[in-house]
């Protein structure tokens, strides 16, 4: 048992028509959580990190988290880098022992991007490593990552810049979006309960890419669904997330049958988290014992993770 690159599950996943779920960890529950569900379903999941995570939790903790989940569970999980802003803080993550890293050059030039996607392959590859790029630029918010106006991923660019770089995977702009709040209410219409709903995403670039690169992974970013009813629990229990919105599930696991191998979920596990420990807190006033209600939300968001691998991802049993 190891941590592996994504390589294997990637072919597979394509294959089989399912995804991997790539979920952020930040701390010892989550990765347990995570980890756990991917066991008991027996599916393949990759940790991921990113910059905001290695400066609350840092690196070595989380190396050693990811690598005692391993031995835990029996299960090979690959260990990624999300949002890799430049090539130092990648080349600190391929010398650290991670097995898959993200350069994320879309707020440059389509030159720059490929210059410096191509320059982190080269040493990522060297060192049995596997890079992830990306194309077009999503809306919203994660950690330090903050897109003011997203734009689509051009289908007509994408097999010059995978033959150039030589990344092996390609994180795509399709209309998902980073955070809580994926979309303004403005942007999105209510269905009958007065949940907002979102525009529904570009199949028609998936597709496109899809023909342009068959057989190549496609990552798709800010894939949470803000699941309603974690939002629901945390605002009757005094929080405060008006008109939080996310990507319905069944559309993202209609791209997972298509060419989607990776779905990066990170807002649902927070809420989950949030809920969890709200109702502990609320429940039971005198509760000061962290392990209390950390154990709550630990089991939440294995929940919630197991409810991904099985609904979204479909990736239950192909280990
Ligand atoms: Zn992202």
């Amino acid at each position: 048992m190891a941590l592996v690159t994504t390589k294997e599950m990637f072919k597979k996943a394509y294959e089989g028509g399912y995804a991997i779920g790539a979920f952020n960890i930040n701390n010892m529950e989550i990765i347990q959580a995570i980890t756990e569900a991917a066991a008991e379903e027996k599916s393949p999941v990759i940790l991921q990190v990113s910059a905001g995570a290695r400066k609350y939790a840092k690196h070595a903790y989380l190396m050693a988290l990811a690598k005692a989940a391993v031995e835990d569970s029996g299960v090979d999980f690959a260990l990624h880098l999300d949002h890799g802003a430049d090539f130092e803080v990648c080349k600190s993550c391929i010398d650290g022992g991670f097995t898959s890293v993200m350069i994320d050059g879309s707020h440059h030039s389509f030159e720059d991007n490929i210059a410096l996607t191509k320059k982190v392959v080269e040493y990522a590859h060297a060192r049995g490593v596997v890079v992830e790029g990306e194309l077009g630029v999503l809306a919203g918010v994660e950690d330090d990552i903050a897109a003011e106006n997203s734009s689509y991923t051009k289908p007509e660019e994408v097999e010059e810049f995978v033959t150039r770089t030589g990344v092996d995977s390609l994180a795509i702009s399709i209309g998902t979006s980073h955070g809580a709040y994926k979309f303004t209410a403005k942007q999105c219409t209510r269905n009958e309960h007065g949940v907002l709903v979102p525009p529904p995403l570009r199949f028609d670039i998936l597709e496109e890419v899809g023909k342009r690169l068959p057989g190549f992974p496609i990552v798709l970013h800010g894939a949470s669904s803000v699941a309603h009813e974690c939002v629901s629990e945390i605002n009757a229990l005094g929080g405060k997330l008006p008109d939080a919105v996310g990507i319905p599930e069944e559309q993202l696991r209609r791209a997972a049958k298509m060419a989607v191998c990776k779905i990066n979920i990170d807002s649902d596990i927070r809420l989950a988290m949030t809920a969890g420990i709200r109702r502990v807190l609320a429940e039971k006033p005198e509760a000061f014992d962290p392990r209390e209600y950390l154990k709550v939300a630990r089991a939440e968001v294995k929940k919630m993770v197991a409810h991904k691998i099985v609904n979204v991802l479909g990736s239950k049993n192909t280990l």
